[in-house]
C-alpha cells in the first residue's frame, strides 16, 4: 500500500496537478522538489541536484539556512503581524540595523520586490514635485531596454519585453527608455529638466546577467548629481554578496539616493524587500500615503537582520567574488564550441548558447538536471549559473564536470 501510494505522487502526479489547477504563468524545468539544504535541493524521487539558480537569488544563504531558520522559527512563535496600526518590538532594531549597515538615513519596508520598485518610483516622483520643483504630473523617470522590475502594470508600462505587455494595456506614463550600458544616451535625456530620476539595474539580470562597460554605473551617477536627479539602484537581484561585494553598486563606489532590495532580504524564507534613502527622500512621504499591510511586520524584520548578519559573519561577498572568478575562469578553460560568451560578476553568471537549434539551451538545462544540477534557460539562448554563495571550490569543481558531461551530449 505504501509503496503504491509514494509511486502515485511522483513528479508526473504533481506536474499534472499544477498544470490543472495553477495558472499558466510559468514555463518550470519538469522537477518536483521537496527539501533544501545549502546548496542542494531534493526532488520527491530523492534525486540530489545543486541549485544554480538559488531562487533567482533569493537563497545566497543557502538553502533553509540555520541561523536564518532559527530566528524564524523563534519570532514565529512571539508575534509575526502588527500591521502598522500598531508599533511592534522588532521594526525599530531593523530599522537601525538595515540603515547602519548600507549608510542611510531611513527604510521603508515592503514585501516583494516589485512593491520596492513602485515605491521608489513614488518616493522618486513626490521628490521631483516637493523638493526638486519639477511641475505637478510632469516628472519623467529614464529607465533602460531590456529592463526587469517585476510584473505590475506601472512596472510593465517601461518594460520592452513583448510577452510581458501584450494585452495588459493602457500603461502608466511618465517613464522613458534609453539603452542600456549608454552613456551618451543617458546624458542626451537628462538634459530635460522635467527628468526627476533614473531607474537602473547595476546588472541587468533577467536580460541574461548583462554586464555594463566598467565605469558605467560612476559615470550614470556623476551625471545624475550634475542634473539634480535621482539614481535609484534596483538591487534586488544583484545586491546582498550575489556579485562578490554587499552591493553591485559597491564595484564602483557608487552610493545610489534610492536602493532597492529584496529577494535575499529573507534568505528564501519569505517576501521582505526595502526601500532605502536619506530623510530629503524619505519625508516627502507623509502618514497614510503610502504602505502595506506585512511591511515592517516582525517575523519579516527578524528573519532579515538574521539574514544581514549571516551574509557578513560568513564573509559571503568574498566567497562569491573568488568562487566566481574561477567558475568564469574555468568554463572559458572548457573552450566549448557551444559556449559563445561566459560572463557575470562574483557568483552572478550567465553562458550565451551558440547552437543552430532553438531549443538547447533548455536541451543542455535538462541534461544539467540529469547530470545533478539544476539551472533555467533565458531569453532562450542564456544559462544562469548563480549557485548559493556558500558554495565551495571542491562543489563548483563538481560542477564544472557536470557541466562538461551535459555539453558533451550535443
Ligand atoms: C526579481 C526582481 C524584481 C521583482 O521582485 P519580485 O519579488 O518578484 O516582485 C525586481 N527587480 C529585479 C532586478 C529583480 O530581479
Amino acid at each position: 500500500m505504501q509503496a503504491t501510494k509514494k509511486e502515485s505522487r511522483g513528479t508526473k502526479y504533481f506536474l499534472e496537478k499544477e498544470e490543472q489547477y495553477g495558472a499558466h504563468n510559468y514555463h518550470p524545468l519538469p522537477v518536483v522538489l521537496t527539501k533544501g539544504k545549502g546548496v542542494f535541493v531534493w526532488d520527491v524521487d530523492g534525486k540530489r541536484y545543486y541549485d544554480f539558480l538559488s531562487g533567482y537569488s533569493a537563497i545566497n544563504q543557502g538553502h533553509c539556512h540555520p541561523r536564518i531558520i532559527d530566528a524564524f522559527i523563534e519570532q514565529a512563535q512571539q508575534l509575526t503581524l502588527t500591521s502598522r496600526a500598531f508599533h511592534n518590538n522588532i521594526m525599530g532594531d531593523y530599522a537601525e540595523y538595515i540603515t547602519g549597515y548600507f549608510g542611510y538615513d531611513k527604510v521603508l519596508p515592503m514585501n516583494t520586490g516589485v512593491e520596492a520598485v513602485e515605491t521608489g518610483l513614488k518616493l522618486a516622483r513626490r521628490w521631483g514635485y516637493e523638493v526638486k520643483g519639477v511641475a505637478e504630473n510632469k516628472g519623467i523617470i529614464i529607465t533602460c531596454t531590456n529592463n526587469f522590475h517585476g510584473r505590475t502594470i506601472s512596472v510593465m508600462s517601461f518594460s520592452t519585453d513583448a510577452d510581458s505587455r501584450r494585452g495588459f494595456g493602457p500603461f502608466t506614463p511618465g517613464f522613458e527608455l534609453i539603452p542600456y550600458n549608454d552613456i551618451k544616451a543617458l546624458e542626451v535625456v537628462l538634459m530635460n529638466p522635467d527628468v526627476i530620476a533614473f531607474l537602473v539595474e547595476p546588472i541587468q539580470g533577467e536580460a541574461g546577467v548583462v554586464v555594463p562597460d566598467e565605469g558605467y554605473l560612476a559615470k550614470a551617477a556623476a551625471l545624475c548629481k550634475e542634473q539634480n536627479v535621482l539614481l535609484i539602484a534596483d538591487e534586488i537581484q544583484t545586491g546582498l554578496a550575489r556579485t562578490g561585494r554587499m552591493l553591485a553598486c559597491d564595484h564602483e563606489e557608487v552610493r545610489p539616493d534610492i536602493l532597492l532590495l529584496g529577494k535575499a532580504l529573507s534568505g528564501g524564507t519569505m517576501p521582505v524587500s526595502a526601500v532605502l534613502a536619506d530623510n530629503e527622500i524619505m519625508l516627502t512621504i507623509k502618514p497614510g500615503e503610502h504602505g502595506s499591510t506585512y511591511g515592517g511586520n516582525p517575523l519579516a524584520c527578524k528573519v532579515a537582520i538574521t539574514a544581514l548578519q549571516v551574509l557578513k559573519d560568513e564573509h559571503m561577498a568574498e566567497n562569491s567574488d573568488i568562487q566566481g572568478t574561477y567558475l568564469r575562469q574555468q568554463l572559458t578553460a572548457m573552450n566549448s564550441e557551444f559556449i559563445s560568451i561566459v560572463r557575470g560578476k562574483g557568483l552572478f553568471n550567465a553562458i550565451v548558447i551558440n547552437h543552430p537549434k532553438k531549443d538547447t539551451a533548455w536541451d543542455i538545462c535538462m541534461s544539467m538536471k540529469k547530470h545533478g544540477m539544476l539551472a533555467k534557460p533565458t531569453h532562450g539562448d542564456r544559462i544562469r549559473f548563480a549557485p548559493p554563495l556558500i558554495i565551495t571550490k571542491e562543489q563548483v569543481d563538481e560542477c564544472l564536470e557536470m557541466i562538461k558531461a551535459s555539453l558533451a551530449s550535443f
